[in-house]
Formats: C-alpha cells, sequence, structure tokens
C-alpha cells in the first residue's frame, strides 16, 4: 500500500518512544503547533521585519521554494496546501498571531508546503539569517518557534507531505538504501510499494519508468529520478546544506554521530562557523540503535535517530551548517588553509578539522546480514542485548576478546551459546582467562573453522546457518540472535599521510601521542598537541575513531563538547 515516511520520531520534543500522529498531530497538540503570538512577542519579531501586502490568493511561497522567509500573520489568513500527484490537498490555514514554516526554515531548506493568502493579508516578513538571530537570543519565541517547527515537521511526517513520492520494492536494497537516506534525515516522503499498491502499475505508465529503474523519486511532480545515489537526492530535495567552497569554516567536523553532532552543538553555539561533513545521515553508530537506555537524562530510553534528530535541529538552530550524503575522501594539511576534498569532487576549507567519523563494525557477508541488523544481529552485548534474548539459545560470531566477554556474558542467561570462529582455535585472539571461562561454561559450545553462511526469518532473525570449513557441512537452527563482534574498523583512511594512526587506524590524541610519534609526523609547534589534537596541529579526534576512546555516546558527546574548547585555543595561537 502507498504510504507515509515512516517512523516520525526523530526530533518530537515531547516523544521519546515512536508515536506516530497523524495531520490529527496537529489537531492534538494544536496550541503547541500553532502558537498565537502575543501582541508583545510580535513586536519583538517586528524589529527584525518588514511588513508585505498580499492580495487575496496571491501566492506568498511555492512548494519546494528555497530561501523562505519566516512570516508572522498580521492580518488575513495564509491557507497550506501540498501537492501530490498534480492534485493540491490542504494541509492547514493559519491567522493573525500565527506563523508559516517548519524545520526546513532553521536548516534553510526547500518548502515542503505551498502558501496562499487568504483574503487580503498583512503579513511581518523576517529573512531566515535573521530568525535564526531570533531564536538564538530570544529564548521564549525560541522554545515556541522550535517547538511548533518541531511538531509540524512530525505531521508532516506522518502524512508523507512533501516534494518527494518513492516508489519502489521492499525487495530491493536500492530501494531500502534511498528510504533509509531518507527517513534517516527526517525528510517527509510519500512510499509506493510496486509490490503491493495496485496504483504503481499506472504511475509507471504515466512516467515512462521500468521495474529496473527502482526506485523512482517523482520531485515535486516535475523531476523524475531512476535509482538516484543519496547525493542526488539530498540535492533534488534540498536536504541539508550546500557547500560553499569560497568560505574558510573556523571548523569543519567530518562525522555527524554524537561526538561530530555534539561539536556542532557546541562550536555554532559559542560562535564558530562550524560545518558539518555527513557520509549518509546524522545519526552514526547510535542512529542504528532502536533504543538508548544509558544515556543521561532519558530513563525511559531513547532512540538513536530521535536523539540525532534532537541534535541536528539545536545545531542548526545555533547556525551549524550539516552537509549530508558526502563523504570526506581526503584531508589536505599540507596547504593553509587545510582543504577536505569530498566524493563527487567538491571540496571545502578550514582552520581547523575534526575527525568524527567513528568506527563501524565489521559485517559479514552472509545473506541476511544487512536486513536483520537490530532484528536478530547485534554488535553489542549489553544488559539490553541480553534481556532481548532472554533464555534463548544464541551465536555469537568473532574469535577476540569481545566475542568472549560477550559469550561469557550472555551465557549467565541464555540456555545455550554458540561461538563461531574462523580459526582452528581460540588461542592467538583471545585472552587466556576467557577462553578457561568458555572451556569451563557448560553451556557454551566452540566451533572453530566455522563460518557463518545464512539468515533467515520474515520480519526478524529466525534461523542461522554456519558451515564447517574442512568437511562442508552445514548446520541450520532455529536461532534468533547473532552478535557480531568481529572488530570495530575506524574510518579514517581519508587521513592517510596526515596524522599518525595505531596499526588499527584509530587516531591517537594528545598523551597518547610519543615522542616518536610527533618526530615521525613532524609535529612543528613548541608546545604538545592538546587532549584531542593529532599529531597534525589544528586537527582534532573524537569518538570511536581516536585511539583509546571509551565507545560510548555518552564519551563521545562529552568529547565533542571539550573539544571545541581546544579549537578555541589553536584558533587563537
Ligand atoms: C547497534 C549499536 C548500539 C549501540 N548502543 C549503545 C548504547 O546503548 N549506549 C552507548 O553508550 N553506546 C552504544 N553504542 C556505541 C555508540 O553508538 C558509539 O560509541 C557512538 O555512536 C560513537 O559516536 P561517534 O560520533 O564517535 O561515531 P559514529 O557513531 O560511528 O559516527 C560517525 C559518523 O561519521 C560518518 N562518517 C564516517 N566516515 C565518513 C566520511 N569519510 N565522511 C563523512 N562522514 C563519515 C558516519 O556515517 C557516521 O554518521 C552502540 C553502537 C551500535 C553499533
Amino acid at each position: 500500500m502507498a504510504s507515509p515516511s515512516p517512523p516520525p520520531d526523530h526530533a518530537d520534543p515531547d516523544s521519546d518512544s515512536t508515536s506516530r500522529p497523524g495531520i490529527a498531530a496537529f489537531d492534538n497538540r494544536r496550541d503547541q503547533t500553532f502558537p498565537v503570538l502575543t501582541s508583545a512577542q510580535i513586536g519583538r519579531v517586528a524589529t527584525v521585519g518588514t511588513k508585505q501586502r498580499f492580495a487575496d490568493g496571491a501566492i506568498v511561497v511555492e512548494q519546494g521554494q528555497s530561501d523562505v522567509p519566516f512570516y508572522v500573520v498580521l492580518e488575513g489568513e495564509l491557507e497550506f496546501t501540498s501537492f501530490r500527484s498534480r492534485l493540491e490537498q490542504p494541509v492547514t490555514v493559519v491567522g493573525p498571531g500565527q506563523f508559516n514554516g517548519e524545520l526546513s526554515l532553521l536548516a534553510q531548506g526547500h518548502s515542503l508546503t505551498q502558501a496562499r493568502a487568504h483574503g487580503e493579508t498583512v503579513l511581518l516578513r523576517v529573512e531566515g539569517g535573521a530568525l535564526r538571530s531570533l531564536v538564538q537570543t530570544d529564548s521564549e519565541l525560541s522554545e515556541l518557534i522550535v517547538r511548533a517547527f518541531i511538531l509540524r515537521r512530525v505531521g508532516l511526517l506522518s502524512e508523507g507531505y512533501g516534494n518527494a513520492v518513492l516508489i519502489g520494492s521492499d525487495d530491493s536494497a536500492q530501494t531500502r538504501r534511498a528510504r533509509s537516506f531518507l527517513s534517516g534525515n527526517a525528510y517527509p516522503y510519500h512510499y509506493v510499494d510496486v509490490d503491493r499498491d495496485l496504483d504503481a502499475k499506472g504511475m509507471f505508465d504515466d512516467l515512462d519508468v521500468a521495474a529496473g529503474d527502482l526506485p523512482i523519486l517523482v520531485c515535486r511532480d516535475e523531476r523524475v529520478l531512476r535509482n538516484p545515489s543519496d547525493l542526488e537526492i539530498a540535492e533534488v530535495l534540498g536536504i541539508g546544506s550546500p557547500l560553499r567552497a569560497d568560505l574558510v569554516h573556523d571548523v569543519v567536523i567530518c562525522g555527524a554521530g554524537p561526538a561530530g553532532l555534539a561539536a556542532a552543538v557546541y562550536g555554532a553555539s559559542e560562535g564558530l562557523d562550524v560545518l558539518v561533513i555527513e557520509g549518509t545521515a546524522p545519526g552514526g553508530q547510535a542512529g542504528s540503535s532502536s533504543k538508548i537506555e544509558n544515556y543521561l537524562g532519558f530513563p525511559t530510553g531513547i532512540s538513536g535517530q530521535a536523539l540525532a534528530g534532537r541534535a541536528t535541529i539545536q545545531a542548526e538552530k545555533f547556525g551549524a551548517r550539516i552537509a549530508v550524503a558526502r563523504r570526506v575522501q581526503r584531508l589536505h594539511c599540507e596547504e593553509t588553509p587545510m582543504r577536505l576534498t569530498l566524493s563527487e569532487g567538491a571540496s571545502v576549507l578550514a582552520r581547523t578539522i575534526i575527525v568524527a567519523t567513528g568506527a563501524e563494525y565489521a559485517k559479514l557477508t552472509a545473506p541476511g546480514v544487512q536486513r536483520f541488523q537490530g532484528v536478530g544481529v547485534y554488535h553489542a552485548a549489553t544488559a539490553i542485548e541480553a534481556q532481548y534474548c532472554g533464555a534463548d539459545e544464541i551465536v555469537v560470531i568473532g574469535g577476540g576478546n569481545s566475542a568472549g566477554q560477550a559469550a561469557t556474558f550472555l551465557a549467565r542467561t541464555c540456555n545455550q551459546v554458540h561461538i563461531l570462529v574462523r580459526g582452528p582455535n581460540l588461542s592467538e585472539s583471545m585472552s587466556r582467562y576467557l577462553i578457561r571461562r568458555i572451556e569451563e561454561a557448560a553451556n557454551i559450545t566452540l566451533h572453530v573453522s566455522c563460518e557463518l553462511v545464512d539468515l533467515e526469518g520474515k520480519e526478524s532473525l529466525e534461523k542461522v546457518t554456519w558451515r564447517h570449513g574442512p568437511t562442508g557441512r552445514t548446520t541450520t537452527r532455529a536461532i534468533r540472535h547473532v552478535f557480531m563482534m568481529t572488530g570495530a574498523r575506524p574510518r579514517t583512511e581519508w587521513l592517510r599521510g596526515c596524522v599518525v594512526v595505531d596499526g588499527k587506524g584509530f587516531v591517537p590524541t594528545g598523551h597518547d601521542l610519543s615522542a616518536e610519534d610527533l618526530a615521525v609526523a613532524g609535529w612543528p609547534l613548541a608546545r604538545r598537541p592538546y587532549l584531542f589534537e593529532t599529531s597534525r596541529p589544528r586537527v582534532f579526534a573524537i569518538g570511536d575513531a581516536r585511539a583509546n576512546s571509551v565507545k560510548r555516546v555518552a564519551s563521545a558527546v562529552g568529547e565533542g563538547a571539550i573539544c571545541i574548547q581546544l579549537v578555541h585555543q589553536a584558533l587563537a595561537e
């Protein structure tokens, strides 16, 4: 069936869960979604705005328009509609004291609706830059406006109103990639599943496209993109900030996981010109977690995407620019200012750089691994995962200490734990004490020279198959949980030749850099590197990409905040 974009829980200010209000959300919390400003509040907006008059029926904002001003209605009304399949659908109407806009106004994105004057209408017009200054300096207006913008985006997400219709198949990996990019960026879209939607065939004929073109993105009924890349989607829909090749940014933060987003919030709020470059969508590894329960301040837990959504809005509110679907490919640290080349040949200039590109658990290539991420395939074994497993039979893959710790921890609650390792034994890769515990545990079985070959299931994992290499014999068992503890690989390849990395590619900083490291790197300053500074002055590393960091959301966030102090010091030199 055709459906709106999925879970709109990215930023709902009052919801940590995955509630899905429809446009009814507009009604449920109408006062907060469409607040009426008092005359004192309008007076404060008026100090940065100008009056503009529109005749009845005049188009004030086109759907898809960029650089949309913020308008407060003084007289008359603004009627909002959204076009889909050339049909204009009503969204809402606002009157005196109320205002237009949703999150794309803060992010300088394209308008998701059309606004038309209803009756003779007088508006107070505020340009984008002045709006951002207003929400940074006037906390009362900031709370009203930002909350309303968030709630409106939640409503648009749940209805799929906006500029995008995605036609695809849930069986297509490219469709899943496009869907995950759109929802990772909290972008509303209308989804048509060719396998289930009866109208899909007619749409194919109208658009002159074929099943091999999937997914198809129809943008504002005008542009049809066949199997677009994430960057093409971002550019055509105006998701994320455009790049400015002419600017030298105070700090370019590479990666929008918890570490990068925290650095963006602190940097922008302290007046730095901040650009964040993110390869896909904000959130990082944390974004792949359905519930983070150990992050301070969220006693009932918060989904990684909700946390990232909030942090993204917070960073944008303070003026940080976040470019998505852009991978950093190389740092040219020998140039002044430093230059980063990005995918698709773009480049940006920076006085300081923060490396926050995190790490990625090695993903095995067996069928189903990608599909069951989070629904049977895990990369951490904490109390939460133990709860998911209950007393079930489980598989742990890997021969390192993290696999050994996971197996012994989970054996306390699970009936049966299978450890799969490729090698002939554990002795080379795991600490002796862990090997002894595994040998002594009656409910742990070690399968050497084995590899995973298949994962099966419908909504979630149901069956696991592995093969014993020397004999070729396969074993299939009804197992619903697989722990892939195959080692985290830092995403720091793009730093090659610029900063010292350790044997595994993690970036040592501050006191972790030996005199020899600094000599090899040609450290040019009389002072030693600051706490999170790498072997190259003004290049910092934080979060999971940093050598010896604690691989946790809270520590990544803390390092992001601290690092901005060090950036200030480096910029002042
Ligand atoms: C499934 C899962 C569940 C977890 N649950 C918890 C938990 O409950 N509690 C907890 O404390 N920790 C948890 N963690 C660990 C936690 O998520 C990480 O420690 C944290 O996300 C690290 O943050 P980071 O910003 O350093 O890196 P990351 O989260 O890895 O973010 C790095 C970002 O950089 C981007 N990037 C990478 N390379 C490039 C490039 N070349 N150019 C541009 N962008 C790039 C990535 O797309 C990503 O968005 C979990 C991890 C996983 C995988």
